[in-house]
């Protein structure tokens, strides 16, 4: 874990060379990140322009700085042109969808799934700006998003009173709404007890 900490306990550590472990303080003068990384005991220390690459340097990882995605999206739509990109992105919603069907026929490998959806929005990126729809798309989203929060909602206040089973979610064998928040199932059990 990475502590981060003030300059008077960095004094410390690199003096003292303990506790071990990993640190960083930010310079309020500077505005650097100082790195510390003494889980050998040896505090080795460097100085950082950005936080992310303190935190690559202490974790030991590559630091690739901000990538930009925009750009990077743009050039491809540049050098393979819209029509292969357009392809491109019926090739990687196939992909996905070939990982998925693997998922659902009880495959446990989740790792393509996690690159296929990658690979899948780099393409749809390419294509908000190959129709430079950005900005449409977002407001859409928020939209649908807001009208199926709705329709959630409504969803919420049909459930069986006595069960709790719901539309989408009914009794075994199926049931239906007898009263407002009564299945056909629970219904029964109600009448079969008075009888
Ligand atoms: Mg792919
Ligand atoms: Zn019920
Ligand atoms: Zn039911």
């Amino acid at each position: 874990m990475i502590k981060n900490i003030t300059s008077k306990e960095a004094f410390g550590i690199i003096i003292a060379r303990k506790p071990l472990g990993k640190f960083f303080k930010i310079d309020n003068v500077t505005g650097k990140y100082l790195g510390i990384d003494n889980t050998t005991g040896h505090a080795w220390v460097e100085e950082f322009e950005d936080i992310e690459e303190c935190i690559c340097w202490l974790n030991e990882e590559e630091y690739y700085g901000d990538i930009n995605e925009k750009e990077i999206c743009k050039q491809a739509l540049d050098i393979y042109g819209k029509e292969a990109q357009i392809c491109m992105v019926f090739e990687e919603m196939a992909e996905l969808q070939k990982e998925l069907c693997k998922y659902l026929r009880g495959s446990e490998i989740v790792g393509n799934i996690t690159e296929e959806i990658a690979d899948v929005e780099i393409m749809l990126e390419q294509m908000r700006l190959l129709f430079d729809i950005e900005k449409e798309v977002e407001e859409m989203k928020e939209y649908k998003l807001k009208r199926l929060e709705e329709r959630l909602k409504e969803e919420e206040i049909q459930k069986c009173r006595v069960c709790g089973c719901t539309y989408y979610t009914p009794c075994e064998g199926g049931c239906y709404w007898v009263e407002e928040d009564l299945c056909s199932k629970c219904a029964e059990i109600i009448i079969e007890r008075e009888e």
